[in-house]
């Protein structure tokens, strides 16, 4: 489903990734973690063409995302993303939130698009929050919203970036319980967390990252019980 091979980009003498290569198949769920600056965003934003690299190639459903004659609107469309901070419309309730790109890029109909959305706010336990804003919702609940309007794209796979890191403690366990359940539903994800319950629950594999590079990727058992590399043991010793 996705294929990283070889990726490489600097920002000038900076190397923010070297020589990244993994694959996600369908209906798998891996977790990146690594610590501050290790360019797990910047990864996984390449997967959506968000980010441009200079050398490797990534591949989504077999369509390359670094071709320049790859439509990057209809590819981000079917590939959904969702945020540390929401990104929700400030100024658009819950519902035209969840319809808009719907009806702009899709080319549904408003009905069909808010018929959709509505299913999917019930889906994540927010039907009551249809009318507001996102400002007048908490945390936990704008994440779900940002969950349920990337789902209204009917995505072939999910990005996620640290998705819970903004939120209260209290507030992490309703969007975690939301992917869950997408993963048991056999969406396929690439999910940077470092949220280690999540990734023992619901991984298949866990990413590490350090300096730009990927020096793990094995099994969540193999993972969590005998990190090869010393910078992994020791960010894990320091998180778990
Ligand atoms: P965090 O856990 O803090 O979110 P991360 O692993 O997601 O970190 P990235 O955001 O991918 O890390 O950034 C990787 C590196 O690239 C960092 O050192 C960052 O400072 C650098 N970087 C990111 N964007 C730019 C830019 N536009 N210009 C120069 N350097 C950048
Ligand atoms: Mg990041």
């Amino acid at each position: 489903m996705i294929k990283i091979a070889n990726v490489s980009k600097h920002y000038g003498d900076f190397k923010v990734l070297t020589d990244c290569s993994t694959s996600v198949s369908k209906g798998e769920v891996i977790v990146v973690c690594g610590p501050s600056g290790s360019g797990k965003s910047t990864l996984i934003k390449c997967v959506n063409g968000l980010e441009p690299f200079q050398s490797g190639e990534i591949t989504v459903n077999g369509i390359s995302v670094g071709d320049p004659k790859t439509n990057l609107s209809k590819l981000r469309a079917q590939v959904g993303m969702v945020f540390q901070n929401f990104e929700l419309f400030p100024h658009m309730s819950i519902t035209q939130n969840l319809a808009i790109a719907q009806v702009k890029v899709l080319g549904r109909k408003q009905d069909e698009a808010m018929d959709k959305g509505l299913k999917l706010l019930d889906r994540v336990g927010l039907k009551a929050q249809a009318d507001k804003f996102p400002g007048q919702l908490s945390g936990g609940q704008q994440q779900r919203v940002a969950i349920a309007r990337a789902l209204a794209m009917d995505p072939i796979c999910m990005l996620f970036d640290e998705p819970t890191s903004a939120l209260d403690p209290e507030m992490v366990n309703e969007v975690l319980d939301v992917m869950t359940e997408l993963a048991q539903e056999g969406m396929t994800m690439m999910c940077v967390t470092h949220e280690m319950g999540f990734a023992r629950r619901v991984a298949n594999r866990v990413i590490f990252m350090d300096h730009g590079r990927i020096v793990e990727d094995d099994a969540k058992e193999a993972f969590f019980a005998n990190p090869r590399s010393e910078r992994a043991q020791q960010f894990l010793a320091k998180i778990l």
